[in-house]
Protein backbone atom coordinates (compact mmCIF):
# COMPACT_ATOMS: atom_id res chain seq x y z
CA UNK A 1 0.00 0.00 0.00
CA UNK A 2 1.13 3.73 -0.91
CA UNK A 3 0.68 4.85 2.67
CA UNK A 4 4.20 7.04 2.97
CA UNK A 5 4.02 11.11 3.51
CA UNK A 6 0.19 10.89 3.60
CA UNK A 7 -2.11 12.25 6.16
CA UNK A 8 -2.06 10.07 9.63
CA UNK A 9 -4.91 10.35 11.82
CA UNK A 10 -5.52 12.29 14.68
CA UNK A 11 -7.16 10.15 16.78
CA UNK A 12 -4.94 7.86 17.76
CA UNK A 13 -3.28 7.12 21.43
CA UNK A 14 -1.23 4.89 23.54
CA UNK A 15 -3.14 3.46 25.68
CA UNK A 16 -2.29 2.55 29.57
CA UNK A 17 -0.80 -0.97 29.33
CA UNK A 18 -1.56 -1.87 33.02
CA UNK A 19 -5.04 -1.39 34.72
CA UNK A 20 -6.91 -4.88 35.61
CA UNK A 21 -10.45 -5.63 36.05
CA UNK A 22 -13.00 -8.06 34.41
CA UNK A 23 -13.65 -7.45 30.85
CA UNK A 24 -16.79 -7.76 29.07
CA UNK A 25 -19.11 -6.70 26.32
CA UNK A 26 -16.07 -6.36 23.56
CA UNK A 27 -16.28 -7.70 19.81
CA UNK A 28 -12.78 -9.63 18.82
CA UNK A 29 -11.97 -10.18 15.44
CA UNK A 30 -10.88 -13.89 14.76
CA UNK A 31 -8.18 -13.74 17.21
CA UNK A 32 -6.88 -16.02 19.91
CA UNK A 33 -9.73 -17.82 21.35
CA UNK A 34 -11.41 -20.45 20.21
CA UNK A 35 -14.99 -20.98 20.29
CA UNK A 36 -16.07 -18.78 23.23
CA UNK A 37 -18.31 -16.76 22.36
CA UNK A 38 -20.82 -15.50 24.68
CA UNK A 39 -19.89 -12.06 26.33
CA UNK A 40 -17.30 -11.48 24.14
CA UNK A 41 -18.28 -8.84 21.91
CA UNK A 42 -15.75 -7.53 20.96
CA UNK A 43 -14.34 -7.04 17.50
CA UNK A 44 -10.87 -8.19 18.01
CA UNK A 45 -8.84 -8.54 15.22
CA UNK A 46 -5.30 -9.12 15.02
CA UNK A 47 -2.47 -7.40 14.01
CA UNK A 48 0.85 -8.10 14.75
CA UNK A 49 3.06 -5.04 14.01
CA UNK A 50 5.62 -5.04 16.12
CA UNK A 51 6.41 -2.81 18.60
CA UNK A 52 5.59 0.93 19.51
CA UNK A 53 3.39 3.51 18.88
CA UNK A 54 2.76 6.90 17.61
CA UNK A 55 6.16 8.42 18.53
CA UNK A 56 4.76 11.81 17.40
CA UNK A 57 3.50 14.53 19.92
CA UNK A 58 0.68 13.74 22.09
CA UNK A 59 2.92 14.06 25.14
CA UNK A 60 -0.02 14.69 27.11
CA UNK A 61 -0.75 10.98 27.06
CA UNK A 62 2.97 9.40 27.75
CA UNK A 63 1.42 8.17 31.05
CA UNK A 64 1.23 4.39 29.97
CA UNK A 65 3.59 1.85 31.33
CA UNK A 66 5.14 -0.84 29.60
CA UNK A 67 7.20 -1.24 26.61
CA UNK A 68 6.47 1.40 24.92
CA UNK A 69 7.62 3.83 27.48
CA UNK A 70 10.76 5.34 26.20
CA UNK A 71 10.02 4.67 22.47
CA UNK A 72 9.08 8.14 21.64
CA UNK A 73 12.34 9.41 21.08
CA UNK A 74 13.52 6.52 18.71
CA UNK A 75 12.81 5.59 15.20
CA UNK A 76 12.03 1.85 14.88
CA UNK A 77 10.05 -0.77 12.69
CA UNK A 78 7.23 -0.03 14.97
CA UNK A 79 7.22 3.83 15.19
CA UNK A 80 6.57 3.15 10.88
CA UNK A 81 3.79 0.41 12.28
CA UNK A 82 2.29 2.79 14.56
CA UNK A 83 2.63 5.47 11.26
CA UNK A 84 1.31 3.06 9.03
CA UNK A 85 -1.83 2.47 11.17
CA UNK A 86 -2.48 5.86 11.49
CA UNK A 87 -2.28 6.47 7.56
CA UNK A 88 -4.88 3.67 7.09
CA UNK A 89 -7.11 5.09 9.69
CA UNK A 90 -6.94 8.28 8.31
CA UNK A 91 -7.49 6.67 5.11
CA UNK A 92 -11.11 4.55 7.20
CA UNK A 93 -12.22 8.35 7.57
CA UNK A 94 -12.05 9.76 4.48
CA UNK A 95 -13.81 6.56 3.10
CA UNK A 96 -16.64 6.45 5.62
CA UNK A 97 -16.81 10.13 5.44
CA UNK A 98 -17.78 9.48 1.68
CA UNK A 99 -20.27 6.64 2.07
CA UNK A 100 -22.24 8.38 4.90
CA UNK A 101 -22.58 11.21 3.00
CA UNK A 102 -24.15 9.40 -0.13
CA UNK A 103 -26.88 8.25 2.58
CA UNK A 104 -27.18 11.44 3.31
CA UNK A 105 -25.32 10.76 6.74
CA UNK A 106 -22.79 11.99 8.74
CA UNK A 107 -19.63 9.82 10.14
CA UNK A 108 -18.35 10.01 13.49
CA UNK A 109 -14.40 8.77 13.75
CA UNK A 110 -13.54 6.66 16.32
CA UNK A 111 -10.21 6.40 18.52
CA UNK A 112 -7.50 4.16 17.88
CA UNK A 113 -5.72 3.03 20.98
CA UNK A 114 -2.68 1.15 20.60
CA UNK A 115 -1.39 -0.44 23.33
CA UNK A 116 1.15 -3.04 24.49
CA UNK A 117 0.46 -6.44 26.36
CA UNK A 118 -2.76 -5.48 28.18
CA UNK A 119 -5.05 -2.49 28.53
CA UNK A 120 -7.87 -1.38 30.23
CA UNK A 121 -10.70 -0.61 27.74
CA UNK A 122 -14.12 1.10 27.85
CA UNK A 123 -15.36 -2.42 27.56
CA UNK A 124 -13.03 -3.96 30.61
CA UNK A 125 -9.74 -5.11 31.12
CA UNK A 126 -8.61 -6.84 27.84
CA UNK A 127 -4.89 -8.60 27.60
CA UNK A 128 -3.34 -8.76 23.79
CA UNK A 129 -4.20 -12.14 23.72
CA UNK A 130 -7.82 -11.33 22.51
CA UNK A 131 -6.31 -9.66 19.37
CA UNK A 132 -7.34 -6.52 18.06
CA UNK A 133 -11.01 -5.29 19.03
CA UNK A 134 -13.57 -2.35 18.97
CA UNK A 135 -15.23 -1.52 21.86
CA UNK A 136 -18.65 0.15 21.21
CA UNK A 137 -19.23 1.99 24.44
CA UNK A 138 -16.24 3.96 24.00
CA UNK A 139 -16.35 3.81 20.11
CA UNK A 140 -12.98 2.89 20.72
CA UNK A 141 -10.26 -0.02 18.74
CA UNK A 142 -7.39 -1.07 20.58
CA UNK A 143 -4.65 -2.88 18.99
CA UNK A 144 -1.55 -4.15 20.73
CA UNK A 145 0.95 -3.42 17.28
CA UNK A 146 2.89 -6.50 17.95
CA UNK A 147 -0.64 -8.56 16.48
CA UNK A 148 1.20 -7.28 12.97
CA UNK A 149 3.89 -10.71 13.59
CA UNK A 150 1.46 -12.35 15.04
CA UNK A 151 -0.42 -11.81 11.74
CA UNK A 152 2.49 -13.24 9.87
CA UNK A 153 3.81 -16.43 12.16
CA UNK A 154 0.25 -17.41 13.36
CA UNK A 155 -2.34 -16.91 10.50
CA UNK A 156 -0.02 -16.88 7.34
CA UNK A 157 -0.74 -13.20 6.64
CA UNK A 158 2.07 -11.29 5.58
CA UNK A 159 1.99 -7.77 4.00
CA UNK A 160 1.11 -4.36 4.88
CA UNK A 161 -2.25 -4.81 3.40
CA UNK A 162 -3.06 -7.51 5.64
CA UNK A 163 -2.77 -5.22 8.29
CA UNK A 164 -4.69 -2.53 7.14
CA UNK A 165 -7.68 -5.17 6.56
CA UNK A 166 -7.42 -5.90 10.23
CA UNK A 167 -7.87 -2.15 10.94
CA UNK A 168 -10.98 -1.61 8.59
CA UNK A 169 -12.46 -5.14 9.76
CA UNK A 170 -12.27 -2.78 13.35
CA UNK A 171 -13.84 0.15 11.83
CA UNK A 172 -15.98 -2.06 10.07
CA UNK A 173 -18.10 -2.58 13.52
CA UNK A 174 -17.72 1.21 14.49
CA UNK A 175 -19.46 1.41 11.40
CA UNK A 176 -22.07 -1.34 12.59
CA UNK A 177 -22.38 0.55 15.70
CA UNK A 178 -23.32 4.24 14.30
CA UNK A 179 -25.77 2.48 11.92
CA UNK A 180 -27.66 0.58 14.95
CA UNK A 181 -26.56 -2.99 13.65
CA UNK A 182 -24.83 -3.66 16.90
CA UNK A 183 -27.59 -2.81 18.93
CA UNK A 184 -30.23 -5.18 16.43
CA UNK A 185 -27.96 -8.10 17.21
CA UNK A 186 -27.22 -7.87 21.08
CA UNK A 187 -30.95 -6.83 21.60
CA UNK A 188 -31.44 -10.70 20.33
CA UNK A 189 -29.43 -11.94 22.74
CA UNK A 190 -31.93 -12.70 25.73
CA UNK A 191 -34.39 -14.06 22.89
CA UNK A 192 -32.43 -16.81 21.59
CA UNK A 193 -30.73 -19.90 22.61
CA UNK A 194 -26.79 -19.09 22.70
CA UNK A 195 -25.83 -20.91 19.27
CA UNK A 196 -28.46 -19.08 17.42
CA UNK A 197 -27.17 -15.65 18.86
CA UNK A 198 -24.13 -17.09 18.22
CA UNK A 199 -25.34 -16.94 13.94
CA UNK A 200 -26.00 -13.78 14.58
CA UNK A 201 -22.43 -13.00 16.12
CA UNK A 202 -20.61 -14.45 13.44
CA UNK A 203 -23.08 -12.82 10.31
CA UNK A 204 -21.86 -9.13 12.35
CA UNK A 205 -18.50 -10.34 12.06
CA UNK A 206 -18.57 -11.14 7.97
CA UNK A 207 -20.32 -7.80 7.60
CA UNK A 208 -17.20 -6.28 9.32
CA UNK A 209 -14.99 -8.20 6.75
CA UNK A 210 -17.44 -6.96 4.08
CA UNK A 211 -17.01 -3.09 5.51
CA UNK A 212 -13.12 -3.70 5.01
CA UNK A 213 -13.98 -4.84 1.11
CA UNK A 214 -15.60 -1.51 1.09
CA UNK A 215 -12.53 0.43 2.49
CA UNK A 216 -10.44 -1.65 -0.36
CA UNK A 217 -12.42 -0.42 -3.02
CA UNK A 218 -12.54 3.15 -2.04
CA UNK A 219 -8.82 3.11 -1.62
CA UNK A 220 -7.99 0.99 -4.68
CA UNK A 221 -10.25 3.80 -6.76
CA UNK A 222 -7.69 6.69 -4.91
CA UNK A 223 -4.97 4.62 -6.26
CA UNK A 224 -3.29 3.80 -2.89
CA UNK A 225 -3.09 -0.25 -3.56
CA UNK A 226 -0.29 -1.72 -5.00
CA UNK A 227 -0.12 -5.03 -6.66
CA UNK A 228 -0.77 -7.37 -4.21
CA UNK A 229 -2.29 -5.82 -1.56
CA UNK A 230 -6.18 -7.28 -2.19
CA UNK A 231 -4.62 -10.75 -2.58
CA UNK A 232 -3.06 -10.08 1.04
CA UNK A 233 -5.67 -8.90 2.68
CA UNK A 234 -7.61 -12.19 1.03
CA UNK A 235 -5.12 -14.65 2.36
CA UNK A 236 -5.31 -12.76 5.69
CA UNK A 237 -9.02 -13.26 5.47
CA UNK A 238 -8.07 -17.10 5.04
CA UNK A 239 -5.95 -16.86 7.82
CA UNK A 240 -8.60 -16.10 10.58
CA UNK A 241 -11.32 -18.23 9.48
CA UNK A 242 -12.48 -20.12 12.29
CA UNK A 243 -12.08 -23.48 10.16
CA UNK A 244 -8.71 -22.52 9.46
CA UNK A 245 -7.80 -21.40 13.21
CA UNK A 246 -8.83 -24.71 14.73
CA UNK A 247 -7.36 -26.86 12.09
CA UNK A 248 -3.93 -24.97 13.56
CA UNK A 249 -5.15 -25.15 16.89
CA UNK A 250 -6.59 -28.34 17.49
CA UNK A 251 -6.53 -30.61 14.25
CA UNK A 252 -9.87 -30.49 13.74
CA UNK A 253 -13.02 -28.34 13.15
CA UNK A 254 -15.65 -27.83 15.07
CA UNK A 255 -18.63 -25.50 13.62
CA UNK A 256 -20.59 -25.21 16.62
CA UNK A 257 -17.89 -23.16 17.85
CA UNK A 258 -17.22 -20.85 15.25
CA UNK A 259 -17.35 -17.13 16.44
CA UNK A 260 -16.02 -14.89 12.71
CA UNK A 261 -17.40 -17.58 9.49
CA UNK A 262 -14.79 -20.10 7.78
CA UNK A 263 -11.52 -18.91 5.66
CA UNK A 264 -14.59 -19.17 2.40
CA UNK A 265 -17.07 -16.92 3.64
CA UNK A 266 -14.26 -14.19 5.43
CA UNK A 267 -12.52 -13.95 2.02
CA UNK A 268 -16.13 -14.25 0.11
CA UNK A 269 -17.67 -11.17 2.29
CA UNK A 270 -14.72 -9.35 1.96
CA UNK A 271 -14.60 -9.41 -1.98
CA UNK A 272 -18.13 -8.76 -2.16
CA UNK A 273 -17.14 -5.11 0.00
CA UNK A 274 -14.83 -5.26 -2.67
CA UNK A 275 -16.71 -5.55 -5.12
CA UNK A 276 -19.72 -3.37 -5.03
CA UNK A 277 -18.43 -0.35 -2.70
CA UNK A 278 -21.85 0.35 -1.13
CA UNK A 279 -23.63 -0.50 1.75
CA UNK A 280 -26.40 -2.26 0.07
CA UNK A 281 -24.81 -5.51 -0.54
CA UNK A 282 -23.56 -5.95 2.65
CA UNK A 283 -26.75 -7.48 4.13
CA UNK A 284 -25.48 -10.71 6.05
CA UNK A 285 -28.34 -10.75 8.14
CA UNK A 286 -31.17 -11.74 5.17
CA UNK A 287 -28.66 -13.49 3.32
CA UNK A 288 -30.50 -16.74 2.48
CA UNK A 289 -29.31 -19.89 3.19
CA UNK A 290 -28.91 -21.61 0.21
CA UNK A 291 -25.80 -22.56 0.74
CA UNK A 292 -22.57 -23.82 -0.22
CA UNK A 293 -19.63 -25.00 1.99
CA UNK A 294 -19.61 -27.86 4.51
CA UNK A 295 -20.64 -26.25 7.74
CA UNK A 296 -24.26 -24.73 6.72
CA UNK A 297 -26.21 -24.17 9.35
CA UNK A 298 -24.66 -20.77 8.75
CA UNK A 299 -25.54 -20.74 4.88
CA UNK A 300 -24.65 -17.37 3.19
CA UNK A 301 -25.31 -16.16 0.08
CA UNK A 302 -23.38 -17.30 -2.62
CA UNK A 303 -23.53 -14.39 -4.90
CA UNK A 304 -19.60 -15.64 -6.38
CA UNK A 305 -19.07 -18.70 -4.58
CA UNK A 306 -21.44 -20.49 -6.40
CA UNK A 307 -20.00 -19.38 -9.45
CA UNK A 308 -16.51 -19.67 -8.12
ZN1 LIG B 1 -14.74 -8.64 14.24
Amino acid sequence: MKWQGRRQSRNVRRGRSRGGRASRGMIPFPAGRIGGTGLIIIIVLVLIFGGDFLSSGRSESRNNVGTYENASETITPENELEAFLSVVLADTEDVWHEVFAVYGERYREPTLTLYSGSVQSGCGFASSDLGPFYCPADENIYIDPSFYYELKNKFDASGDFAFAYVLAHEVGHHVQKLMGTTDYVFAKQDQLSEKEFNQYLIRLELQADYYAGVFAHYVQNKGYLEIGDIEEAMNAAAGVGDDAIQRKAIGKVIPDQFTHGTSEQRMRWFERGYRYGDLEHGDTFTAHELFVNDWDDIGWYSDFATAA
